[in-house]
């Protein structure tokens, strides 16, 4: 039942998040504005708006002038419904599912600008952070689990080290938008355990590692710009789902 309402509510946060990440980087009002057709321009009616039904509905095509709509904001809105599917049932209903489908939201939200400028505004992790610590923070002092809140703030400053130094130590091999994402995935991690903030940042870097010499491989050069982003995003998703499991594999060796 939880997973179903949370699922439902991602399809909305995911149709919200579609509109966010066509306006944020254009710096376009998030609020006011009705949807429009990219292609003429009329404005969308309510029942054109509908996560996934309407795009279903008119065969993934505008009504008036036929173009057809892009199907990314469907993909949006159907990976942020399982995702906070998932997160539910990963936490139950506790607090901290508050704070995790913040940040279910705002990975999505932020993989998807960076995927399509390169850039991670620091706007959005500043409001997912602020938005997300109170969750963290009554969920931890509900469970009696205050060593939650040192192991994230560890997570967090571990994190933002670690970042700093490749970040100034290898200029070019990531962005400032880059450690600051690390610094905040580093804080969610570790306040489900000590060593998820490392493992999540490890499968990070090594899907990203794979990704990028797919491309290498297939000659887009060294140079091509790869956006980081989505990938630490994938990482720390992973972690927090099969985290537990991955480090008592890697603790028995
Ligand atoms: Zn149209």
């Amino acid at each position: 039942m939880l997973e179903a309402t949370c699922a439902i509510f991602g399809l909305l946060a995911g149709s919200y998040l579609g509109v966010l990440a066509d306006r944020l980087p254009a710096g376009e009002a998030t609020v006011a504005g009705r949807s429009h057709c990219d292609a003429c321009g009329a404005t969308l009616r309510w029942f054109e708006l509908l996560p996934v039904i309407s795009w279903l509905l008119q065969r993934g095509r505008c009504r008036r002038c036929h173009a057809g709509v892009p199907v990314t904001s469907t993909v949006i809105e159907l990976v942020t419904a399982g995702l906070f599917a998932g997160l539910a049932a990963r936490f139950g209903p506790r607090w901290e599912l508050g704070g995790f489908l913040v940040l279910g939201g705002g990975l999505v939200l932020l993989s998807v600008i960076d995927l399509r400028t390169q850039t991670l505004p620091r706007r959005i992790i500043y409001v997912m952070t602020s938005l997300a610590l109170p969750f963290l923070v009554v969920g931890a002092l509900r469970r009696h689990q205050g060593v939650r809140l040192e192991w994230a703030a560890f997570g967090s400053v571990g994190a933002l080290g670690f970042f700093m130094v490749l970040y100034f130590g290898w200029r070019g091999s990531m962005g400032d938008g880059d450690v600051r994402l690390a610094a905040m995935l580093g804080l969610f991690l570790g306040w489900i355990g000590p060593m998820h903030t490392p493992v999540g940042l490890f499968l990070g870097f090594l899907a990203g590692a794979i990704v990028g010499s797919i491309r290498i491989s297939r000659g887009d050069g060294i140079k091509a710009k790869l956006a980081f982003g989505p990938y630490l995003a994938l990482g720390a998703t992973v972690a927090i789902f099969i985290g537990h499991p991955l480090i008592r594999l890697w603790l028995r060796r």
